[in-house]
């Protein structure tokens, strides 16, 4: 887990997007300090309004960077002047985008021990804690150690307690949901799915993180409970981190490259319509040209229509810290490659879905101004805009025609 330091300048837009940054790094155990002497990354939200700003921007982004080990420049500046950051050891983001990089291919940090949190109608469930690896770049397992899972019971009476109180999207969290049970001798994610699913109530349920070696043994079970499930969205959110079995390795992932690309062969032949979301973590020290071009073309064949890129960057106290680093010049670069092959498939899966209709989007938050943000089957996010005037809030279910999109969001009207 991270210290993060974050400056917000700007719009309420801005800021808007800064508290979801802050809430997303909040659920994944990150913690904010004062300032960025203290921290491990410095988050700096731009904006461009006059040329005074933009001045300021500059100055501020070169002394985080000589300040803090990682920084992440994201807002209206990083984003419609990239190329003014271009000279410092910074990486230019979408807002959206900025979680997953402070993550750092890390696994979240849960605490099944809290009170499930409900947040407007969402509910967060962690279900276990903990993890069955040991990845040469992690500092989140020292803190937490091995898989500890509470009894499918236990976790059950947690989520009845969450649709009792009004949660319409459960999101079921762990560091590791794919090992959920391990450590009591079942692999039981998918008895655990099923059982939710089996609630009363109208909701849906998202399953969080789970590395491949976990979904690995259980795929066909996982793969009938998402087909069989329509509470449960088409999502699997399962982190390849490389395409490279060598790097594997020296990540000390469990997993190897067959056993993702069979992952998604039986997503594919039990779900017509999802989404798979993965994680590829770029320059990690050992990282060849071939390596990268073999992370490339896992991508180009499994069409991830969700893909975190994370430049590698050295946490303290970890194995991977001790390896001779990659040129941070290398590095960029190929984070640029993976970054617009992203767009280009990512761009190309929210393209298809222009002109079609998503049957009950649930509505799950406001977003900025008068749109609302929902979610279709397989977890897609649709934007609606002028929200208030066809009545919807949060918690509704809605038919919804895609009309447009914007990479990695698609807009929407309701039918
Ligand atoms: S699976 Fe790997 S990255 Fe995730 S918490 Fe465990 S050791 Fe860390």
């Amino acid at each position: 887990m991270a210290r993060y330091h974050i400056e917000t300048y700007g719009c309420t837009s801005n800021r808007g997007e800064s508290r979801e940054i802050e809430r997303r790094l909040r659920d994944a155990g990150h913690y904010r300090v004062d300032g960025p002497e203290a921290a491990d990354v410095a988050i700096l939200n731009t904006c461009t309004v006059v040329e005074k700003t933009e001045d300021n921007m500059r100055r501020r982004a070169a002394e985080l960077a000589d300040e803090t080990a990682d920084l992440f420049v994201t807002g209206c500046m990083a984003l419609a002047q990239g190329e003014e950051f271009a000279g410092l050891d910074a990486e230019v983001l979408h807002w959206d985008e900025v979680p997953e990089a402070v993550t750092n291919g890390e696994c979240p940090t849960t605490t099944p021990d809290a009170t499930p949190i409900l947040d407007g109608v969402v509910g967060i469930l962690p279900i276990a804690r903990g993890c069955m690896s040991d990845c040469s770049y992690c500092i989140t397992k020292h803190a937490t150690g091995k898989i500890d899972s509470p009894p499918i019971e236990e976790n059950l009476e947690k989520a009845r307690a969450l649709v009792e109180a009004g949660a319409r999207e459960i999101r079921v969290t762990g560091q590791d949901t794919g090992v959920y049970g391990w450590d009591t001798g079942e692999r039981s994610l998918h008895t655990l799915l099923e059982r939710i699913c089996a609630i009363e109530g109208d909701f849906r349920v998202r399953v969080g993180m789970a590395n491949p070696k976990g979904v690995h043994g259980i795929r066909e079970e996982l793969a009938e409970v998402f087909a069989s499930e329509e509470k449960l969205y088409d999502f699997l959110h399962a982190p390849v981190q490389s395409g490279s079995n060598d790097v594997l390795g020296d990540m000390r992932r469990q997993h190897q490259v067959r056993e993702f690309r069979e992952i998604v062969e039986t997503f594919d032949a039990a779900l017509e319509y999802w989404t798979l979301s993965t994680d590829f973590i770029v320059g990690f020290p050992t990282e060849t040209d071939r390596d990268h071009e073999r992370s490339m073309d896992l991508i180009r064949e499994t069409q991830p229509e969700k893909l975190n890129v994370t430049r590698f960057s050295k946490r303290p106290g970890t194995d991977a810290a001790e390896m001779k680093g990659l040129g941070g010049q290398l590095k960029k670069d190929r984070s640029s490659a993976m970054t617009d092959l992203k767009m280009e498939i990512v761009g190309d899966a929210y393209e298809a879905m222009v002109g079609e209709v998503r049957e009950n989007a649930l509505v799950v938050e406001e977003g900025t101004g008068d749109s609302v943000k929902c979610r279709d089957s397989a977890y897609r996010q649709l934007i609606v805009r002028n929200a208030s005037e066809y009545g919807l809030e949060p918690g509704a279910f809605v038919d919804l025609e895609v009309t447009s999109h914007n990479t990695v969001y698609a807009f929407a009207t309701p039918v």
